[in-house]
């Protein structure tokens, strides 16, 4: 076989990247997928008329392009935010930040003193640096690291400050905004977060699923799949980047880069649920760090009286029988669950969930895209460039991708 250009995975930034070859009239290319369906991260699986996504799969749409393309790709509901923060007994609204007023003693004292008076740190280096900076240490010892070293599984001291600024909302909204990336958010009618998919793959002609590039020959320009060897010219990869590297033989560039693993806990109810979106929980009394509510986005999600969740927890390590008991009691004992109610359970596991910004990824990341680039290679997604981020930016830089390799093509 003999293409163009290669487009390694077709998840969201894949086929948005064959989706927009096409509509400029360019069909030399080939989107392979190691899957038997496309997807990636953004699939959905149906069990007795439940649907759950591979943990929330909310759309974050804010410019305007991607908002006007999702509208027209599919039904989509439009939702307001409803998060809250469960800390210290009490359960307070998302942001964390911006409700301290709400915390009981001595929580409330503290952070709200340093709310007022942060530490003037010039240019913050560290997650720690960026929280004390913006919120002094109260809402930092409270939230920041325990939620944080939860999630990531690292020291905040030892983590960068730079996805920060674009996740991690302020104290205080500007007027008349809401605070935050996620202060409303869209979620497709039917179907989970893969009904986007299978809306966007029917639009693309040279997809191939159940094919996984093995390896990769620089120099003859060759890719070595399950179906064959496949010459390119050009290659788009939104495999995860260690990955991506490793197929061509440049292994010793992904050692420094390491990922958060994650796992989730799918829980269906013979109950309703309606009380949030979803919920973080910093303290220790938890073991899980965020539960969010599937049936909560659509209608479609769960049968009529019935809820589910999805509960993340850090790491990769298969569950004991004990464990998903202490989680499902956990749950009840918040009030969230009816653990009589439970109709069905299973796991997910997320092995590269979060890309870890410690201080070797980001010079890891430059090198490796250069010496790619030097290649004829390009990037795109959050595996692919190896970030933090969300549907949306991998769907625009899968466009971009395209109107790059067009204009190099031309
Ligand atoms: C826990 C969690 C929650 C999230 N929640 C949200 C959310 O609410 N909203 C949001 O906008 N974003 C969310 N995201 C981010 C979102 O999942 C990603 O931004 C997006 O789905 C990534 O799409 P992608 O196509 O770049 O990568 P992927 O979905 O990872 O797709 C890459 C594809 O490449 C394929 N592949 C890999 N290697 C090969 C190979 N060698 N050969 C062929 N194919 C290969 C894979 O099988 C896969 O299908 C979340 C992420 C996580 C981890």
């Amino acid at each position: 076989m003999k293409t163009k250009v290669l487009i390694i995975g077709a998840g969201l930034t894949g086929l948005s990247a064959a989706y927009h070859l096409e509509q400029a009239g360019f069909y030399d290319y080939l989107l392979l997928e190691a899957a038997p369906t496309p997807g990636g991260l953004c699939k959905s699986t149906e069990r007795q008329g439940f649907t759950f996504d591979k943990s929330g799969h909310l759309l974050h749409l804010r410019d305007p392009y991607a908002l006007d393309f999702f509208r027209r790709l599919l039904p989509l509901h439009r939702l307001e935010r409803n998060a809250v923060v469960y800390t210290q007994g009490v359960q307070i609204p998302f942001p964390f930040q911006a409700h301290t007023h709400l915390l009981p003693q001595p929580a409330r004292g503290v952070c709200q003193s340093g709310l007022k008076n942060p530490p003037a740190i010039k240019h913050p280096k560290t997650l720690q640096e960026w929280g004390l900076a913006a919120f002094g240490p109260g809402v930092y010892q409270y939230f920041l690291k325990p939620y944080n070293t939860k999630l990531w599984g690292a020291d905040p001291a030892n983590m960068t400050a730079e996805w920060c600024g674009a996740f991690i909302p302020p104290a205080q909204a500007k007027s008349g905004q809401k605070l935050g990336y996620n202060a409303h958010f869209y979620y497709p009618v039917k179907g989970g977060a893969e009904a986007v998919i299978r809306a966007l793959a029917a639009r693309v002609k040279h997809l191939q699923t159940n094919t996984a590039v093995h390896t990769i020959h620089w120099p003859l320009k060759t890719a070595h799949t399950a179906r064959g060897p496949v010459a390119f010219e050009r290659v788009l990869s939104t495999a995860p980047l260690p990955d991506f590297l490793r197929l061509g033989g440049l292994g010793a560039l992904a050692k420094p880069l390491t990922a958060a693993p994650i796992r989730v806990l799918n829980v269906a109810v013979k109950h309703p649920f309606n009380r949030f979106h979803w919920a973080y929980f910093p303290d220790e009394d938890a073991p899980f760090y965020r539960v969010g509510v599937q049936s909560a986005f659509s209608p479609a999600n769960a049968p009529e009286g019935c809820a589910s969740f999805y509960v993340e927890l850090p790491g990769n390590t298969r569950p004991s029988p004990q464990e998903e008991t202490h989680i499902l009691s956990a749950l009840a004992q918040k009030g969230i669950i009816k653990k009589e109610a439970v109709l069905f359970t299973f796991w997910q596991y997320l092995p590269h969930a979060y890309a870890l910004y410690d201080f070797a990824r980001t010079p890891a990341v430059q090198q490796a895209v250069r010496r790619l680039e030097g290649l004829g290679a390009l990037l795109a997604g959050r595996y692919g460039l190896w970030e933090y981020s969300f549907m949306e930016r991998g769907f625009l830089q899968g466009r971009q991708a395209a109107l790059d390799l067009l204009k190099d093509l031309a």
